[in-house]
């Protein structure tokens, strides 16, 4: 449904994206990953042709957007980061306003209006001024604005900055709702755990570079990073460690904390077997802790950085 094929963009002497490639399957929601600064709103940006690429390719729906920008605005929803509206109109008239600039028929428009309206749950708001709206509803406004004209894919650049939970789960369901009808996503973040609860695949960007993309499976495997087991043993001697640990060389004992750690590959299929092997050596149990991999180690192995904001 989308590719881009080694898209670079430089501003200046800064290189937003460099050699950026990927290729999104039509009905996936695609997660774009990354720290400020690291070049999603660049690709957003140029997947809605706003800014064209210094080299590479784009293709939407078989369309290369340098031959035809006026299809892909029509193939293509954009919820931008800033929030366009006017706080002295109604969400109603906001949408009756953004829908014209598509040139949708009025009897047409107005069904669309009332329509997604009710996909961001504010319909029973629609006739009040938007300046009476917290941040969150204006920003479930904002992706209304993009679906009026009945788009095929939807890009949202980092829709939930700023926004308080209970918005945020109402943005998701949103997401979830329209992905489900078969809408294909675009969704950048700097949030680990947006990206992990519902993106089919995520691309992890720093710098300018994708630096790997797959299912949050493959990034995994591409990462090598590992489940851990910890266990805390009591009173172990350190003849029973001694033979604990010479049994199985990949068990490490920590003597300040007192814990054995083990990485295994699958936390459910290797716990029993290692707990078999440390009583099988003497070893008495007093707790066990684990740990499963998750986005936030698979993306700190691969950046080496912590994602913050
Ligand atoms: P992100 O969305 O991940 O925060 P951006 O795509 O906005 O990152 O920015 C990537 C890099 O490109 C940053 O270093 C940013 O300062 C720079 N940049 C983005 N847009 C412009 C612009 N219009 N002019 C100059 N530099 C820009």
């Amino acid at each position: 449904m989308i590719t881009v094929r080694s898209v670079s963009k430089s501003y200046g002497n800064i290189d937003a994206l460099k050699n950026v490639s990927f290729n999104i399957e039509k009905g996936e929601i695609y997660g774009i990953l990354g720290p400020n600064g690291a070049g999603k709103s660049t690709i957003v940006n140029i997947l809605n042709t706003l800014v064209k690429p210094d080299t590479g390719d784009v293709i939407i729906d078989g369309v290369n957007i340098k031959n035809d920008g006026e299809t892909i605005k029509l193939i293509m929803g954009v919820v931008p980061q800033e929030i366009a509206l006017y706080e002295e109109l109604s969400a109603y008239e906001n949408l009756m306003f953004w829908g014209g600039l598509y040139d949708i028929p009025k009897p047409e428009l107005k069904i669309s209006v009332q329509k997604t309206l009710e996909i961001v749950d504010l319909a029973y708001r629609k006739n009040d001024r938007i300046k009476t709206f917290s941040g969150g509803m204006k920003r479930r406004i904002n992706i209304a604005c993009s679906l009026l004209h009945n788009p095929r894919i939807l890009v949202l650049d980092e829709p939930t900055v700023g926004v308080d939970p209970q918005n945020r789960n109402h943005i998701f369901e949103v997401i979830e709702r329209l992905n489900n009808e078969g809408m294909t996503i675009i969704y950048t973040t700097h949030y680990m755990e947006e990206a992990e609860r519902f993106c089919d695949k995520i691309a992890i960007i720093d710098a300018g570079q994708i630096v790997a993309q797959g299912t949050l499976k493959e990034l995994r495997q591409i990462s090598n990073v590992t489940d851990q087991l910890t266990i805390k043993l009591a009173d172990a001697d350190n003849e029973t460690i001694a033979r604990i640990t010479s049994e199985n060389p990949l068990f490490m004992f920590d003597s300040t904390t007192g814990t054995l750690k083990v990485e295994c590959g699958n936390i459910g299929h290797d716990t029993p077997i290692i707990l078999n092997q440390i009583q099988n050596s003497g070893g008495v149990i007093e707790r066990i802790y684990t740990q499963g991999t998750n986005l936030e180690s698979v993306y700190l192995k691969l950046t080496g950085k912590e994602l913050r904001d």
